[in-house]
Order: C-alpha cells, then structure tokens, then sequence
C-alpha cells in the first residue's frame, strides 16, 4: 500500500475471483464458464464492430437493450446494460443502500455482495441460510434494507421459484429487492417479468454463463423505469461507455441466436445430471442445483484436501474456506468428457485415499 492511498480504502479486502493460473494446462472446472464457444452470431457482429472500433460505443446501448427487452416481453427503458452483472450490482449498492438502508443478503451467497458493501461502508446484514442451505423468505419478511437475492444461488446452486420471489418483494414493498439472476437459464424461471407488477424489483442478468460471453463482460439490469432512470444517473455519472462497442455487438448477435443458447443450457442441465448421479455414486453429497455447477462434500475427505489433490492432478474447482461450507468444492459443469475425466480422477483420489488412511 503507498503513503498516498486513501484511508477511506485501507482496509478494503477486496473480490477474490477463481483462480487463472498460467503454470499449466488445466481442466478449468472452477469459475462456471461455459465450455462451449459464444454464438457464430455473436461472434460475425463483434469482428464487424471491430471495423469501428475508432467511434465511441452507443452510450444509450440502444439495440441490445431493444433485444433484450424484446425476449423478455418488457421495453428498453426497463432496461440498462452494464460491463458484466458485477457493474449492475455495483450500481445496484451505491443506489439503493445508505445510512439507515443497510444491505440485507445470505451469509453464505456471492462474495461481492460483502465487498461492495464495504466499499462503499455501507451498513449491511447477513441473513443465515436454513441448516440445509436454502433461503426461507419468511427471513426476509421486513427486511428493513435493500435485499440482495442470488437466484439460484451461489455457492450453493439452490432454487427459488418465482412464488417464492414474490413472497419476499410483497414483504418489503418499501425496499429494492436485488435478485441476481446469472444462473437462470440452467432451469429456472425469471423473475424478469414480475417487473410489471413490482416497482421495487430489480433483477440482474449477465451473458457471462449461459451465453459464453464471460470474456465480454456484458450484464444489464431489468426493472421499473423509474428504478433504471436511477441506474443510468450513476452510469452516466460514471462512465457512459462503459460497455464497449464490439461487447454490445456481441450482445445482440447473441440474442439473434437464442436457440443456440438454449440447446447449450439443456445439454450442461443433462451433463449436470450425469455428474451428479456419478459423483452419488462414489459417496459424495451433492446439493440440488438449478445451476452450471454443482456443491458437493464427500464424508471422507476434507473440501480442501480434495481441491488440493484434484489441482495436483489438472483439474481446478473451486474450494471455499469460510466455515460453514469449507467441506464442500463448488465444480463448474462442463462437457460430458470434461466431466468423465472429473468422476474418473476423483474415484483415483478416493482409491489412494482409503488406501493410505487403511
Ligand atoms: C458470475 C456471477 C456474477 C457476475 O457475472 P459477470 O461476469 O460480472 O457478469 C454475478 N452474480 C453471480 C451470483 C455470479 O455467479
């Protein structure tokens, strides 16, 4: 830290996001890519985009939000598009949170959510998942603060659907209720267009999962016009472009080519199952996901021991150390032989543990 760093910032612990590492090649099983590549549409619009790259970007992000609002059945003005879901959170925490509306979310959900908390010194509470993991919206009841809801949510892969949703904006009519959706698409309904109904709803998507899009960085926000006006105060505040020009393009191609993103999510919701019944198989517990990972503990082996010995072997996924879920790895669903080489390696690494513990 340098003399000159604001002490408003000096003990900021900031996101930790899964590791990249360049020693080797690995199986990349720990930050919930898709394995598969983005669209050819996708793909055709952001080269053409690249011809142009010496304009600025469209700061109204007018056609991507046009085709997002039209998959959605709602207008553009309920929607903003921002630089990965991260921005719309991010947006999210300085708008709708402040002295007297702390942030309310799980203990145990997305790790940003702490972070923008503490950065912008927000007050903040957490709210203990259930002993099984889940969310009980009556905890949400009065929540007396802006609420945060990964859905489904992170680490866990634990669903909510869209009554339950309702449950909780209907409790607290006079609060923001943030429900993040990135993993929606792998089986669960959006709450996208409960928006109609609820002026306190905002709900955050991003193109980074179920689209391919990780390395775009492309997230919007869906909600209340009066809601997204406020959002799009902070933008242009911020940064008017701050999604670029071929990242928009991008966008859009890949809204042209819905089917291919659906036929994606159906074959990671099939090798989901796949992984895991085979990891049942080989004695590991694994919660109920609606997501493109999945959260397993195995009554043997220790969460970390496991990550360690899998990472020793090539193969990363993602360990936690926080208490309540450090028996637990968080493994990203990939392609069928992705997951093959997984459940294969992971019946040698039990083989040799039971064999070196008797
Ligand atoms: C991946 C993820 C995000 C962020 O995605 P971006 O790449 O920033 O769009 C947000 N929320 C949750 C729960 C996530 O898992």
């Amino acid at each position: 830290m340098s003399i000159y760093f604001s002490p408003a910032f000096r003990d900021l612990v900031p996101y930790v996001p899964g590791e990249q590492p360049r020693d080797r090649a690995y199986l990349k099983l720990n930050t919930n890519e898709s394995p598969f590549p983005p669209s050819q549409k996708a793909r055709e619009a952001a080269a053409l985009a690249a011809e142009r790259l010496m304009l600025y970007p469209d700061p109204e992000c007018t056609e991507t939000r046009e085709r997002i609002a039209a998959l959605y059945g709602i207008r553009k003005e309920n929607v903003v598009c921002t630089n990965g879901s991260d921005e719309a959170l991010n947006f999210a925490f300085m708008a709708f949170c402040g002295p007297g509306t702390p942030a309310v979310f799980a203990d145990i959900t997305y790790g940003f959510y702490r972070v923008f908390a503490d950065l912008y010194r927000l007050p903040f509470r957490e709210v203990p998942l259930r002993e099984d993991f889940s969310i009980d919206p009556a905890d949400y009841a009065d929540a007396g603060g802006t609420v945060f809801i990964a859905n489904p949510n992170a680490p866990t892969g634990l669903y909510l659907t869209p009554d339950r949703i309702r449950a909780i904006l209907e409790a607290n009519p006079e609060h923001v209720v943030v429900v993040d959706e990135a993993y929606i698409d792998f089986g669960g309904t959006s709450a996208v267009p409960l928006i109609r109904e609820y002026k306190n709803l905002l709900v955050v998507q991003t193109f980074s999962k179920s689209r391919s899009m990780a390395g775009a960085r492309l997230g919007f926000a869906a909600g209340d016009e009066a809601l997204i006006r406020d959002l799009q105060t902070l933008r242009y505040s911020t940064n008017p472009y701050n999604v670029n020009a071929m990242t928009l393009a991008a966008g859009a191609g890949a809204l042209e080519d819905e089917a291919y993103t659906r036929s994606n999510c159906r074959t990671i919701m099939e090798n989901r199952a796949f992984l895991t019944e085979a990891l049942e198989k080989l004695g590991f517990a694994v919660l109920d996901s609606m997501t493109n990972f999945v959260f397993a503990k195995h009554p043997e082996i220790g969460g970390e021991e496991l990550y360690l010995a899998l990472k020793a072997r090539g193969i990363l996924v993602r360990h936690f150390q926080k208490e309540r879920i450090s028996a637990y790895n968080r493994i990203t669903v990939g392609t069928r032989a992705d997951m093959e080489t997984l459940v294969q390696t992971l019946g040698e690494i039990l083989g040799q543990h039971r064999r070196r513990n008797g």
